[in-house]
Parts: C-alpha cells; structure tokens; sequence
C-alpha cells in the first residue's frame, strides 16, 4: 500500500530532536523555528516529559472513557489556574478540528440555533464543521458547503453586527491570532465589540486558541491580550507538546447531559501525562516570559531589513510578511542554512518555535536571514 498523496513533504527524514534542534538520518543538525505547525511548545524531547511519558506508559498506556481517570481531573483543575478559566469546565478530544467541531455543536445545541459566523481567511481544521467555517473552498468538499456559515471581514463590526441582527447564529467563533493566514492580530476594541454582539444577540463567542493557546503569545490565551473572556475556547497543538489532544474548555453557563459529546481516545492517560507535563514546564520555566522577550528580540534584530514589508505578532507567534522578490527565501533557509520556519501565502514567514527558544539561536536565524535577502535571487 503506498500513502495517499494530500499534501508536500520536505525530502527531509528527522530521527533525533532536542530543544529547538532536529538531526536527520544523515546526523545534520537543522534548527527548528515552526515546530510541526506550532505544536513544539517546550521544545522536543524535554527531559520532564520523556519522564512522565514513560513512566505514564509502564502504569497503563490506555483504557477507555468509561471508568474514572483522575488524570482528567488533575488537567482540568492546572489548565483552569493557567488559563484563568478556573470555574469552565474541560472536555477532551484529540485535535484541534475536532475540538472546534465539537464546540460549534455545543453552540448550536445551547441556543438552538443552525448558523455560525465566522471570519475570512479564518482556519478551523478539515473535519466537517471545522472546515464549513474555514474560508477557503479549495478544501471543502460540497458536502461541508451547508450555507450555514457566514464569512465576514475581521475589523468589520458593522457587517458583523448586521449579520447578528438576524438572530440566526448559534455563535462567532475566531481564532486568537489568525495563524494560517499569516499571523493577523484582531484588534482589542474588535473583539470587544464582537464580546457585546454575541451578549446582545444571544450567541456563543468561541475562541479558537489551537494555534495562537498556551503560552504562544505571551499570555496563555492570545484573546485575552484584549481582556475579553470567551464562552468556549478551543485548545490543542502545543497542548501536548506533539502528542495528539486537544480540549474545549466551557462555560458554567452550559449544561452538561450524558450523550451530548463523546470520545473513545480523547483525554486518555497517556495524553493527559502530555499535557500535564506541558503545563508544569511552562509554569516552571517562566516560558510565557520567555516567549514575549525573544518575540520582542526577533522583531527588534529583524525590523531595519530592507526585504522585510511588516513584521507582526505577539510572543512566538510572528508573520514577517516580505516584499516582492524573496518567494525562495523560506527553502533557502532550510537547505542552505537549516533552519525550518513556516509560511503563509507566497510571501510570508511564519515563526512558531518552541517557548524556550533562546538568543543564541536567534541570532543564527538572523545571521542566515540577513544573509540571504542582501544576496539578491
Ligand atoms: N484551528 C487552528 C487555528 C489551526 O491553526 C488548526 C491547524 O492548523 C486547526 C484549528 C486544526 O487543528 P488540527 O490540525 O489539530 O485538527
């Protein structure tokens, strides 16, 4: 059987990894400032994890959802106290599109409404509903065009308040910082605005924190930069550190019945020690700290280079959108410098490195960087 070709893969076949490095088969070492999609949140193979993980492994690896599993419990009450959201509930699942699916059909089942706002160039994931409220038709099968989603500009609060005056939305679900458009900061009074539509009108405002959650920007919830709580946040990615979990924090203001959501992997012990780890090296090491001086760093050293057109973000979750001319510049990195960063779009770089990056591997990533856009392609 071969793999069903879906996507592009770097000819590059990672065995070894530590911190922000990655070694090949070969034994090159490259740097890694993209961490799998944002997913590398305290670095790979952090000591405190690799030691939970297995010990975790040696006690039970899995056992379902039908017997108690005080791991759970013990994550809902640390990611509260982190997160701020002390008194909202935690369900568990395994991604971050199955996350925000999920949240989606806890709006519509408390309001019981059908529609969903959502923003353009906005991404929520590839399962059904995710991808309906994700704007980009080259991934939806007409299946997932329900016409139950209704895109609107970010900024746009009069288009938005237009749409809310309806009264056929169940919730406005947006992203923390859009992340796969290129690294889009929705601004404090927006979301402000976007916090009283959905008080006035009834509706549920779901933050979609997969990419921009734990710690990325800064703060544990990028959102929360503008001071607004959200009815559902939707976590995953950086959650466990690269084992698959994802989790949908809620409300008191729901109520939960048997039967309304259901799991048979999510929140298993194997992926609660992750995310348990995950959290305690963030609080320990002060990475939250750490994200906002080495995002301030990287902007700082990088703001003067003449190939850069913007560069925008908070913490560790940083867009630098390029003028034209340097379309090679992300492969460039990587086979002549080793470094991996991500991308957006033609033009745009997206860095998404682990929290405990350090300067010293900023400064080879601005060396390379500097380097390679004064040579002109
Ligand atoms: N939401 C956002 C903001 C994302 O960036 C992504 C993935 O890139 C998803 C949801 C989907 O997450 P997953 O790939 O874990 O399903």
């Amino acid at each position: 059987m071969d793999l069903f070709d879906v996507y592009p893969l770097w000819p590059i076949e990672p065995v070894k990894a530590s911190g922000c490095r990655i070694f090949d088969k070969d034994g090159k070492e490259y740097i890694d400032l993209y961490g799998g999609h944002a997913v590398i949140s305290i670095g790979h193979c952090h000591p405190t994890y690799c030691k939970m993980l297995t010990e975790q492994l040696h006690k039970i690896g899995f056992y379902s959802n039908a017997v108690e599993n005080s791991l759970q419990k013990e994550l809902a009450q640390e990611l509260g106290k982190m997160s701020g959201y002390e008194d909202y509930s935690l369900f568990l699942c395994n991604s971050g599109a199955e996350a925000n699916e999920n949240a989606i059909k806890l709006a519509s089942f408390q309001t019981g409404k059908a529609k969903i706002l959502a923003l353009h160039e906005a991404f929520h994931g590839r399962t059904s509903g995710a991808v309906a409220a994700t704007d980009n038709p080259v991934i939806q099968a007409p299946f997932n065009r329900t016409g139950n989603v209704t895109f609107i500009q970010m900024g746009d609060l009069a288009a938005a308040e237009a749409e809310m005056a309806r009264g056929e939305y169940a919730a406005i679900l947006i992203e923390g910082i859009q992340g796969v458009a290129g690294i889009f900061e929705p601004e404090k009074e927006y979301l402000k605005g976007i916090r009283e539509l959905c008080d006035t009108y009834r509706a549920v405002l779901i933050f979609d924190e997969v990419q921009s959650g734990y710690g990325r920007s800064g703060r544990f919830f990028a959102h929360r930069h503008s001071g607004v709580w959200g009815d559902i946040i939707t976590v995953a990615k950086g959650m466990g550190n690269g084992f698959p979990i994802g989790g949908v924090l809620i409300s008191p203001l729901f109520k939960a019945t048997h039967g309304m959501l259901g799991t048979t992997f999510g929140g298993n012990h194997l992926a609660c020690t992750a995310a348990l780890a995950v959290l305690r090296v963030i609080r320990k090491e002060a990475l939250m700290e750490n994200a906002v001086a080495m995002g301030d760093y990287i902007i700082r050293c990088l703001k003067d280079n003449k190939a850069i057109k913007e560069i925008r973000g908070k913490g560790l979750m940083i867009g630098i959108e390029l003028k034209e001319g340097y379309e090679t510049l992300r492969n460039r990195l990587l086979f002549e410098k080793q470094i991996f960063t991500g991308g957006a779009g033609k033009n745009i770089i997206r860095l998404l490195p682990p929290l405990n990056v350090d300067k010293q591997t900023i400064d080879i990533f601005v060396a390379a960087f500097n380097q390679l856009t004064e040579q002109k392609e």
